[in-house]
């Protein structure tokens, strides 16, 4: 049976993922940053109810010691890695003009440094594969850019260079590597919002509501399934509308 590895999946757009796999077969390394995350938490129960295995592995992504290690070890437990989503992602909002050398260097740790490190050794089992889908969490904010996320959307457009790249290194090997950018979607990341931030954003959405975590996880679904064996490259917005 086939493996996926979703990183950052114990909660949010990773968990509905990491659920969303398990639905269409795969046996699920879960990653997250730390233990406590998975406590109180029911995802591996609901993955494992569909069958499949699962186990999670607890690393820092933006670690590439860490990184090394938990992929030997994932290879260990399942034997390969068929589908890789980098999804882990944080943020460390303010404007430029406020925003600290820390606040900046952290978000590009995780959220960029993070894919080169996974795609780097996932990559490689892949190649010895030859076969593999790379699936790369963007956003909105990396296409069009936003007021006081210079840090994160700095990084999600990275993400859209190293898509490319990678899916121009790997394409002849059979794998493909792509993204989707979601626009707002209903998650912790997106409850921390106020009332105000939520209206204002909702407003400029044509479908004028937020998005669910199970429609990336349909989308990632598609990007992993057979249905997109041409697709590589590509970046896929999951906005509701937001920008046309
Ligand atoms: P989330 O609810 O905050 O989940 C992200 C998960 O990643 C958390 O469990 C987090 O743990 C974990 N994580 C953070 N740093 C990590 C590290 N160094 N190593 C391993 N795991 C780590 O976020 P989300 O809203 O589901 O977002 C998932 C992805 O979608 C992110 O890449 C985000 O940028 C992207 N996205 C989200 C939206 C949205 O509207 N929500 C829109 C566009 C793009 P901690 O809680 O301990 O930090």
């Amino acid at each position: 049976m086939a493996t996926a590895l979703i990183t950052g999946s114990a909660r949010g757009i990773g968990a509905a993922i990491a659920l969303r796999l398990a639905k269409d077969g795969y046996n699920i390394a879960l990653n997250d940053i730390s233990e406590d995350m998975f406590e109180g938490n029911d995802i591996m129960d609901k993955i494992k109810a569909e069958g499949v295995e699962c186990e999670k592995f607890i690393c820092d992504v933006s670690d590439y010691a860490q990184v090394e290690q938990t992929v030997k070890a994932i290879k260990e437990r399942f034997g390969s890695i068929e589908v890789l989503v980098n999804n882990a992602g944080i943020t460390r909002d303010g404007l430029m003009a406020r925003m600290s050398e820390e606040q900046y260097d952290m978000v590009v740790a995780v959220n960029q440094k993070s894919v080169f490190n996974m795609c780097k050794f996932v990559g490689s089992m892949m190649m010895r594969q030859r076969c593999g889908r790379i699936i790369n969490l963007s956003s909105v904010a990396g296409v069009y850019g936003n007021p006081g996320q210079m840090n994160y959307s700095a990084t999600k457009a990275a993400i859209i260079g190293m898509t490319k790249t990678v899916a121009k290194e790997l394409g002849s090997r059979g794998i493909t590597c792509n993204a989707v950018a979601p626009g707002f979607i209903k998650t912790p990341m997106t409850d921390k919002l106020t009332d105000a931030q939520k209206e204002a954003m909702i407003n400029q959405v044509a479908m004028k509501r937020y998005g669910e975590v199970e429609e990336i996880a349909g989308v990632v679904s598609f990007l992993a399934s057979p249905d997109a064996s041409y697709v590589t490259g590509q970046v896929i917005e999951i906005s509701g509308g937001l920008m046309m």
